[in-house]
């Protein structure tokens, strides 16, 4: 809820309800609730059952943090919470009854050679309750781990990773229920007595496990608001937006979501501790395909990317399900389905997201207001762009920057690229023109790494980066613009010139440390020209597609690079708009390389620099742009059209 209380102010009730329904909501679970319990007002069952739902909240949470703000769509809370509450039960079933020599009954129940049974090792860790609570994280958090490494290094994304975690998920429920794998098979772990020396079935025992989930869910929440508001958090929301973007800034967007990864398993796995006594039994029934899915569920119908949204999605819907099943148990599951069409179809940001379409109306509209805004062009700004352009690059060094050499590209057969040589200097201005499907696209692919080349070699000053990473590229000092904005909607503009300082793509860099006053008076620098120093605070969704463009070029000139690749920039923008980014390449040429692809006549002329003739994937011409135009063959298959 606080996540709706930042902007302009707000009034009356409204005002109040986006301030303090959360502590309302808070002292409620933490006070009130406890409270009747204790003069007898609310049964002790009814405060185990919103204990319970509260450890399936923490899941949600984790949940959110991973899918809500980094954008990877994961199946397996179910086991990161298995493996917490199976830590945990092996703990309460040492504790509790046991049968031959010294084995937890239910271990001693399902084993199949009940004669001369012994203790597994693996059990042994689980007698202690520090060391159960211990790897009650640790566990998720390797598992995390490994499926995170494997998962997300060789990239695997979207719809293909949350498959991926749900084999695995199914694969581990299909080892838990294996009797023979000494871990109580279907039957789950059973007969927990005491924890801690407290006995379970005492009211006043339960009501404190109620309070300190109550208060596990409200440390989870803080640490995961503080991780999402942090710079790290800032890397995350990145991935969601745009994560190709991230990649060609030379960041390694896989080590991010690793460590969200790590974390989201390690609270799920903390609600699985929480639960596991509470409920009395665990079972593997959580690892089963469905149980993440309603996870899934319960956060999209809470509001994904708020986390308060987790939270009431995953009570709400329990509620629910806890009303109906004990009135009309068939028709949870019609219900279920059609709470989550419904919130889908007319509430696209879930509860919370109405909520805050509640407390802070008209927010919507008020920011639409601003975009129309136009946005103030100087007047003298054609002028100032010929005289840049008459100025030439003052320092070539010797030697080109760029090589690219016997260049062919094939896409199933069919030859996008054939170049057999194509050079670019130090500080040059070059710019590739030709018609479209001309390869002018494949050939920046493959200079910043998207696209190998079939044959061929690439170099860069000295270094061969024909098969080099696209982020090893990235930091070698190749910066890449997209053809369409590639940029972070959800951050503001300063937020996403941030991510962009030389070095920021280091981890290290993304944790604690804040952006010294040289960095932030380069940004300052760059944001005026730009000419978006007055939307420093913008969310960037909310900007024009011409300062999408000019941000990401920004940004690119912002992280120092040698070589700028800029790929249409001047597609979509008004005469004005093209004009000023004009200049904006022209200003910083003698700061580094920039090859310019280019579509618009107009913008060329302007940029009035050495102009490379792209046409079915080979190198037509080359040469000023008089030159080019007096060509016949480059006039027939281009200019001429
Ligand atoms: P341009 O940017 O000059 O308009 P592109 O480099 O995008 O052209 O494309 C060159 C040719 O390669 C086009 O015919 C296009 O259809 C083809 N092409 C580009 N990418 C792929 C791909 N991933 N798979 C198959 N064909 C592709
Ligand atoms: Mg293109």
């Amino acid at each position: 809820m606080s996540e709706s209380t930042r902007g302009r102010p707000l009034e009356g009730p409204r005002e109040w309800c986006a301030r303090y329904a959360h502590w309302v909501v808070l002292g409620i679970a933490a006070v009130v609730i406890p409270a009747l319990q204790v003069a007898g007002e609310i049964s002790i069952e009814f405060v185990n059952m919103l204990g319970r739902y509260m450890a399936f909240a923490i899941m949600a949470l984790a949940l959110d943090l991973i899918w809500g703000y980094t954008g990877v769509l994961c199946l397996c809370q179910g086991l990161f919470f298995a493996l917490g509450g199976y830590a945990m039960g092996m703990y309460l079933a040492h504790h509790g009854p046991l049968d031959g020599d010294g084995i937890p009954r239910a271990l001693y129940v399902v084993s199949s050679s009940v004669e001369g049974i012994e203790l597994p090792w693996f059990w042994k860790p689980f007698k202690s309750l520090t060391a159960a609570c211990a790897l009650g994280l640790i566990l998720p958090a390797v598992a995390a781990l490994i499926i995170g490494y494997f998962g997300f290094a060789s990239r695997v994304r979207g719809v293909f990773f949350a498959i991926l975690t749900q084999a695995v998920t199914l694969a581990a429920w299909l080892v838990f229920c294996r009797n023979d794998m000494k871990l109580c098979g279907t039957n789950g772990l059973t007969n927990f007595v005491t924890i801690a020396g407290f006995e379970l079935t005492n009211p006043r025992v339960k009501l404190g496990l109620y309070l300190m989930t109550l208060l596990c869910l409200v440390a989870s929440y803080v640490v995961c608001r503080w991780v999402v508001a942090s710079k790290l958090g800032r890397v995350l929301i990145a991935i969601r937006d745009n994560e190709s973007r991230l990649r060609f800034s030379g960041y390694k967007p896989h080590h991010f979501k690793i460590v969200a990864f790590m974390l989201s398993g390690m609270i799920a796995g903390l609600g699985g501790m929480l639960y596991a006594p509470q409920m009395g039994i665990f079972t593997p029934k959580y690892m089963e395909v469905p149980f993440s899915i309603l996870v899934v569920i319960w956060v999209a119908v809470g509001g994904r990317g708020t986390l308060s949204g987790a939270i009431l999605g995953a009570m709400v819907v329990n509620l629910i399900y806890n009303l109906l099943t004990s009135r009309w148990p068939a028709a949870w599951p019609f219900l279920q389905g059609g709470l989550f069409v419904l919130v889908v179809l007319f509430l696209p940001n879930g509860l919370m997201g109405a909520w805050q379409q509640f407390v802070r109306p008209g927010k919507q509209e008020e920011e639409t207001e601003d975009e129309k805004e136009a946005e103030e062009l100087p007047d003298n700004a054609l002028e100032r762009v010929h005289s840049l352009s008459k100025l030439k690059s003052q320092t070539l060094l010797g030697g080109d920057l760029l090589r690219v050499e016997n260049v062919a590209v094939l896409f199933d057969g069919f030859k996008a690229l054939d170049i057999d040589e194509f050079a670019v200097g130090h500080r040059e201005l070059r710019v590739i023109i030709g018609p479209n499907g001309a390869g002018k696209t494949t050939l920046c692919d493959v200079i910043s790494g998207k696209t190998r080349p079939t044959t061929g070699r690439v170099f860069f000053g000295q270094t061969e980066i024909t098969s080099y990473p696209d982020t090893g590229i990235a930091r070698l000092g190749v910066g890449r613009k997209f053809q369409t904005p590639t940029v972070f909607d959800s951050l503001t503009v300063y937020e996403n010139m941030k991510l962009a300082l030389p070095g920021q793509f280091k981890f290290s860099r993304n944790i604690g440390a804040r952006e010294t006053s040289e960095e932030r008076d380069r940004i300052e620098e760059l944001l005026q020209r730009i000419r978006l120093s007055e939307k420093r605070d913008w969310e960037v969704r909310y900007l024009s597609h011409g300062q999408r463009q000019w941000l990401e070029i920004g940004m690119l000139i912002l992280a120092g690079p040698m070589l700028l690749l800029v790929d249409e920039p001047a597609a979509g923008l008004t005469d004005e708009e093209t004009v000023l980014t004009a200049e904006l390449l022209l200003e910083t040429r003698n700061e580094h390389s920039v090859i310019v692809i280019e579509h618009d006549m107009e913008f060329v002329r302007l940029l009035d620099s050495h102009v490379t003739v792209l046409n079915e994937g080979c190198v037509m011409a080359e040469g000023t742009m008089a030159e080019v135009q007096a060509n016949e063959q480059v006039v027939e298959a281009y200019l001429g059209r």
